[in-house]
């Protein structure tokens, strides 16, 4: 037998892992350093480390206290009820339980182009159409209510996906944007926020719109997305989590997976989420990095409000082949659909110097010249 028609699907394709390279090149992993999923430089917190350690022995049982005690710590965290909080295996898992809850067969998600491969993974596995707006590389990747609403078919488009910061580019969408575009958009649209990266940027959650503070209106359109992955070093273990409108939270007993987060995953982020000061250093680390790049890679290098920087190579395949030959992987971006550039996440104080060294010697040896035109008029790349 065969599965059924997956000729609309794609695997995901992650950052290049230290062991696999090593293995491909026949050199030393410790040669290496991966600057190429977008991954805390300073590991996990170290309570979480010892959380996940004396979590060993309690790993026969479901993880019921567990879930549910990280659910009321979210939920505290953010002021908001426990229902609200919808815990998952990874941001990505909380996506699925996003599309399972809303999306009928052959209704759509708008999501942005370039832009973060898994919104269209998840939506085409329940049954989802996908459709893109463009953010234009000439425009710097801006994000505003227009350029959504231009693509936006308010009979078909169910979900609108942000990214705010944006990943690969890392620029945001100011608040009063998104309450716009979820004033101009149909009261079934929901509008989901994808914060992943939200802890390194200068900008409030947009649980603001959810909750009705600093302003704003309370409404029951709009959703907000977090993770464990980037900012708490957690990405291994997989957890994240949605903020919901009360309205329609009792969904999230209908959809998840029973137990949507592992006991080792909710006892490792109980003890992260306490622990602010891993949180701070990262971001503060995050933020000399990003400078520091944008300051002294001699290519263009746009303004980034997440723990990674998009830089314009020209030929990103080959500099990204040969920045790993010398020792240091990043992320090629034509797979988003930007074959110019590559992204690089910010390390380390040493591992960003050596990113930047490494990376302006590519650069003068290929002696490539970065092309600094629109996105739309390079190579089509499957969005993966
Ligand atoms: C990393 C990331 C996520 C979530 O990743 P998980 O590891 O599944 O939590 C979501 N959105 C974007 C844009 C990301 O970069």
């Amino acid at each position: 037998m065969q599965p059924r028609d997956l000729s609309d699907h794609v695997a995901y394709e992650a950052g290049r892992g230290i062991e696999e390279v090593a293995r491909e090149l026949d050199r030393d992993p410790s040669e290496f350093v991966k600057l190429a999923s977008n991954e805390n430089p300073h590991g996990p917190s170290p309570a979480a480390a010892v959380a996940i350690r004396e979590a060993a022995s309690s790993v026969s049982s479901y993880p019921k206290a567990a879930h549910a005690d990280l659910t009321e710590a979210v939920a505290e965290r953010w002021d908001v009820a426990d229902e609200q909080v919808w815990l998952a295996n990874g941001g990505d898992g909380a996506l699925d339980y996003l599309h399972r809850a809303m999306l009928e067969p052959d209704d759509a998600v708008l999501v942005p182009e370039p832009g973060f491969a898994y919104y269209g993974m998840s939506a085409r596995y329940h049954h989802g159409d996908v459709r893109e707006y463009e953010l234009s590389k000439a425009d710097d990747f801006a994000q505003d209510a227009d350029a959504v609403l231009e693509h936006y078919d308010a009979d078909r488009d169910r979900i609108v996906f942000l990214t705010s910061p944006h990943n690969p580019s890392g620029s945001t969408i100011p608040l009063e944007e998104v309450e716009r575009l979820a004033d101009e958009t149909s009261d079934e649209t929901l509008i989901v926020v994808d914060e992943a990266y939200g802890e390194f940027a200068d900008r409030d959650s947009a649980l603001a719109l959810i909750e009705g503070r600093d302003g704003f209106d309370a409404r029951d359109d709009v959703a907000i997305l977090r993770t464990f992955s980037k900012a708490y070093g957690l990405a291994g273990v997989r957890l994240g989590y949605a903020v919901v409108p009360e309205e329609w939270a009792d969904a999230y007993a209908r959809v998840n997976t029973p137990f949507a987060a592992s006991e080792i995953a909710c006892r490792a982020g109980l003890a992260a989420i306490d622990d602010e000061e891993h949180v701070e250093r990262t971001v503060e680390t995050a933020r000399d990095a990003r400078a520091y790049m944008r300051e002294y890679i001699d290519a263009h290098v746009w303004d980034s409000e997440g723990n990674f920087v998009l830089v314009e190579v020209g030929d990103a395949a080959a500099v990204a082949e040969e920045m790993q030959r010398r020792g240091v992987i990043v992320r090629d971006c034509s797979s988003f659909g930007l074959p110019g550039c590559i992204r690089i996440t910010c390390g380390t104080e040493e591992e960003t110097e050596r990113a930047v060294e490494t990376c302006n010697a590519v650069l003068a040896d290929l002696d490539v010249e970065p092309d600094a035109g629109d996105a739309t008029t390079e190579a089509e790349v499957p969005d993966t």
